[in-house]
């Protein structure tokens, strides 16, 4: 048993069931034992690789699809340059290298990295001391200023908990973390008397599991003000769909699929994203990571990067081009959602 679920097995003793998402929270950044608070877990080396680790194309394409937006919008300066969970940092690096020739941009950009984890602050700073830019740190959007906000997310949210309800014979119920023992194990709540109200709530039938994302919603309306009050554009980019349906947590340890229970603070745990609960009816653009990277340009970017490759490094190029737009691979599991003003113009790789 890992020390944390040692604690959680004590807790749970003592007080009941705990909601899918408070175990979520603590396995993710419990302040000793949670995943992120405790390693860095990207790379071959680690549990998961994400679309930055991947290729430098990722983070240039992204750095230039939000300077382009800001272009678009009047070059409004100064301006928030935000990234929501950098993880190594390796996107942000990547951007600001990207954009270092757009007039303007890194004059007027005041960057903010939005980062939970303290081990992984550490690592973020490391990597963009070598980018030779001066950033700053939050650990929550609360703090993100109050003027125009370009920003981006890169698999941020299927880290934010999520709740679990089932709809059964007797109504609504909670999926809980209860007791199977000694060992933790998932059990029903009782019937409850009111569900959170998202269109996937009113779509279910008996029987159904719906997730509810409350912290990443929150974290949107946050995201949302200064754009909505002084411009700008919030980019997500996440595993997902329209409307997840069904159960979807799952932990990842050692790049080989773990149950969600059986190794809390020390697997990878995600859930889906639910982009219609996050859209909320706000004006708002959507789609594939596959389009959305293919409309910024990726070939032509991958073309050029090839040219000066040869042999085994230029597979790889290939293989990470193919990874990252490929409909098997990443290229239609992810989806991209865009969140502006109503009046702002058409944001950069999406179809009108
Ligand atoms: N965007 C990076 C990392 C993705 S992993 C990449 O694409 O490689 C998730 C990241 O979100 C980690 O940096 C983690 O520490 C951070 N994180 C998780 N929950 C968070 C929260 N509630 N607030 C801020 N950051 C969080």
């Amino acid at each position: 048993m890992t020390p944390l679920a040692a604690l959680l097995v004590a807790r749970i003793r003592a007080g009941g069931p705990i909601t899918v998402a408070e175990y979520m929270a603590d396995c993710l950044l419990h302040p000793v034992h949670g995943y992120y608070t405790t390693r860095d877990p990207f790379g071959a080396a680690g549990d998961f690789t994400t679309a930055p680790e991947i290729s430098q194309m990722f983070g240039e394409l992204l750095g230039l699809a939000l300077a382009q937006a800001w272009l678009d919008q009047g070059a409004p300066a100064p301006f928030t340059l935000a990234e929501l969970g950098p993880g190594r940092g390796t996107l942000m690096a990547d951007a600001l290298r990207a954009t270092r020739g757009v007039p303007g941009f890194h004059a007027a950009a005041e960057v903010v990295l939005v980062e939970a984890s303290p081990r992984l602050r550490q690592v973020q700073a490391q990597t963009l001391s070598a980018a030779g830019r001066a950033v700053q740190w939050q650990a929550s959007v609360a703090g993100l200023p109050d003027r125009p906000l370009f920003l981006i997310a890169n698999e941020l949210l299927d880290a934010l908990p999520i709740r679990q309800f089932q709809l059964t014979a007797e109504g609504w119920r909670e999926r809980l973390v209860g007791l199977a023992g000694d060992r933790l194990g998932f059990g029903l709540s009782p019937p409850l008397p009111r569900v959170p109200q998202t269109p996937a709530f009113g779509a279910a039938s008996p029987g159904d599991l719906v997730e509810h994302g409350a912290a990443a919603r929150d974290l949107a309306a946050m995201v949302l003000r200064p754009v909505l009050g002084h411009g700008g554009l919030a980019v997500f980019i996440d595993y997902g769909g329209w409307r997840s349906r069904g159960d979807t947590l799952q932990a990842l340890r050692r790049h080989a699929w773990d149950h969600p229970l059986a190794h809390p603070g020390e697997a990878d745990l995600t859930a889906h994203v639910d982009f219609e609960a996050l859209a909320a009816g706000r004006p708002h653009h959507y789609t594939t990571q596959g389009e959305f990277l293919r409309r910024l340009g990726i070939a032509a970017r991958a073309d050029r990067l090839s040219q000066s490759l040869t042999g085994a490094a230029r597979e790889s190029h290939l293989a990470a081009l193919r990874r990252l737009t490929h409909a098997d691979e990443m290229g239609s599991v992810f989806k991209v959602l865009a969140l502006t003003r109503a009046d702002a113009p058409l944001p950069p790789g999406f179809a009108p």
